[in-house]
């Protein structure tokens, strides 16, 4: 068969690795995006001169099956590096072995993001390159040229390739083989969402802010799912990965590439020397290494990936591989696509403002999920705001409560002297710095749940706060008049300040 004919016949086949368009002697393939957004190769007939190349490289043409003659070494492993750890989406695995690699004189490939907040895959020469290359991009990525690359950095330095695993094994294929200079390196990959949907999100929402800061896994409030995205103008977007308009249709698995739902290129059929994923449950089998900043969990294939993973400078500990596999299903298992996914697809197709129909399927399918994040936020607030105030009430006559934006150091005491000048004899509490967001959506979770804010009053009367101050403008978008209003049902004096900057 020919990748035309396998596209024809059932394009959930090509996985859009781009291993044919980087092959092809005589550049005829162009990776084309379809209705959906995905790119699949287009052969210009009138620059292909046959010679079946394409063909011959294709991972998806050329799959064969692999027997797992036996399971992989398994390890719970984190960075200490508090900087870099923090920025990484897991343990910081992918910066330990690219340090290695660039200390070396190497070069290291990986997704980042364009002048545009585009995914797309590029080098990293040195550390400060390595930045943009750290943290999970949920967008399947473009190779461009990116094998070419690769081939002609082989010739002379050792080079870290990471990617997807049907990224690793277009590599591969394209290399006819491995390469003692080359480590690749694979993700657990629970599938990539289309590029076009990112980038309408993107545009829409930085049409109005213009981003600064885009981190699909922010550490914010430590390990765990939540996307963040600055603005330049202060604001922020700042929501578990399940609720944010364009992840939650990956989380859903609404928006996943077709090939997706039918991977074949998972655990024991990748290529690549190395797995990282989140080890994921690592209480409950390795509680030793918990690390609120995330751990990784890594599969080891050759020996070659063995000898990079031991030049690290890890926490490291050897695990079971079923403790790691039965909680990440996606090493081994492919992601079964949403009922609703054709007709998403199909409605986006017919659609210009795309923008209006994640908004419409957000809005009909994740109330739930909103629902059961707000009554969970809830229970959260009410028991924070139990622990800080109890203290407070012993102190002072009448507790404020400061609800501010995101403030750092001086800006900080400024905040607070200008509260010690404007009042007498109050505790005061600022939902601030890094709860700033979490207040905006406790707030709400309250409202929902606390309809007369009855509750609230009473607890609010129990701890003995004698008003809340707003800080105007919030950053908290719309969450603004909402909190305002929903305050001012409660029967609580809200004051509005501003104060100098
Ligand atoms: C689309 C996607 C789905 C994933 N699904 C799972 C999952 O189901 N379970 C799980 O345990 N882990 C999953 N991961 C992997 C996980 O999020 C971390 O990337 C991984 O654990 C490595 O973390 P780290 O801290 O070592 O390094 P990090 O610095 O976080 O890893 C960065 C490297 O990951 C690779 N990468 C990032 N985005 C992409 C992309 N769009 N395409 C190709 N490569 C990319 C890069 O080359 C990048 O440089 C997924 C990642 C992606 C990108
Ligand atoms: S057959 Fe050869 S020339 Fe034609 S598209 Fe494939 S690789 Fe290119
Ligand atoms: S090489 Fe990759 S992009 Fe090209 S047809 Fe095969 S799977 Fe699709
Ligand atoms: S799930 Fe499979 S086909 Fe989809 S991006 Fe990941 S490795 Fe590629």
């Amino acid at each position: 068969m020919k990748i035309e004919e396998m596209i024809t016949a059932d394009r959930a086949d090509c996985s859009g690795c781009a291993a044919c368009a980087n092959i092809c002697p005589k550049n005829a393939i162009e990776m084309v995006r379809d209705a959906e957004g995905f790119a699949y190769p287009k052969i210009n007939p009138e620059l292909c001169i046959r010679c079946g190349r394409c063909d011959a490289t294709c991972p998806a043409l050329n799959f064969q099956e692999k027997k797992a003659s036996a399971l992989p070494l398994t390890f719970a492993a984190t960075y200490d590096d508090d900087k870099i750890l923090r920025h990484s989406s897991s343990g910081g695995i992918f910066s330990a072995l690219s340090e290695i690699i660039l200390n070396d004189g190497g070069i290291v490939f990986g997704a980042g993001f364009d002048k545009n907040w585009r995914v797309v895959h590029t080098a990293a020469k040195n550390f400060d390159e390595l930045e943009n290359l750290r943290g999970s991009k949920y967008v399947q990525s473009q190779i461009g040229d990116v094998y070419r690359q690769v081939r002609s950095a082989l010739k002379s330095q050792k080079v870290l390739f990471s990617g997807t695993p049907c990224q690793c094994a277009g590599l591969k294929n394209f290399l006819g083989g491995d390469h003692e200079n080359l480590l690749t390196v694979e993700i657990i990959c629970h599938g990539s969402p289309s590029p076009a949907l990112w980038e309408k999100y993107i545009d829409e929402i930085g049409y109005a802010h213009d981003i600064t800061h885009v981190n699909f896994r922010s550490k914010r409030k430590g390990w765990g799912a939540v996307i963040n995205i600055n603005f330049a103008d202060q604001g922020q977007e700042f929501r578990s990965l399940s609720d944010n308009l364009y992840t939650s249709f990956f989380m859903k698995n609404v928006s996943l590439r077709p090939s997706c739902s039918s991977c074949k290129f998972r655990f024991p059929n990748g290529q690549a020397d190395l797995t990282l994923g989140d080890a994921w449950g690592i209480k409950n089998f390795a509680p030793e290494m918990y690390d609120r900043r995330g751990v990784s969990a890594v599969f080891v294939h050759t020996d070659k990936g063995k000898k990079f993973f031991e030049q690290t400078s890890l926490k490291v500990k050897q695990v079971k591989f079923v403790d790691v596999a039965k909680r990440n299903k996606f090493f081994i298992s492919p992601t079964a696509a949403d009922s609703r996914r054709k007709k998403f697809f199909n409605d986006l197709a017919e659609n210009d403002d795309w923008f209006a129909v994640m908004q419409k399927y957000y809005a009909q399918d994740d109330a739930e999920i909103r629902k059961a994040t707000a009554k969970k936020n809830r229970v959260a607030f009410i028991r924070k705001l139990r622990a800080v105030l109890a203290p407070l009430r012993q102190n002072f006559a009448q507790n404020l409560l400061v609800v501010s934006s995101l403030r750092e150091g001086a800006e900080q005491k400024n905040l607070e002297s200008f509260f010690e000048q404007n009042t007498q004899d109050c505790g005061l509490y600022f939902l601030q710095p890094k709860d700033a967001f979490v207040c905006a959506e406790n707030f709400s979770g309250v409202v929902t749940d606390l309809k007369d804010g009855a509750a609230l009053t009473d607890f609010v009367k129990q701890y003995n706060i004698g008003g809340v101050c707003v800080e105007k403008p919030l950053n908290f978008g719309e969450s603004f008049s909402a909190i305002v209003e929903w305050l001012k049902t409660c029967g609580l004096p809200v004051k509005l300040f501003a104060p100098k900057k």
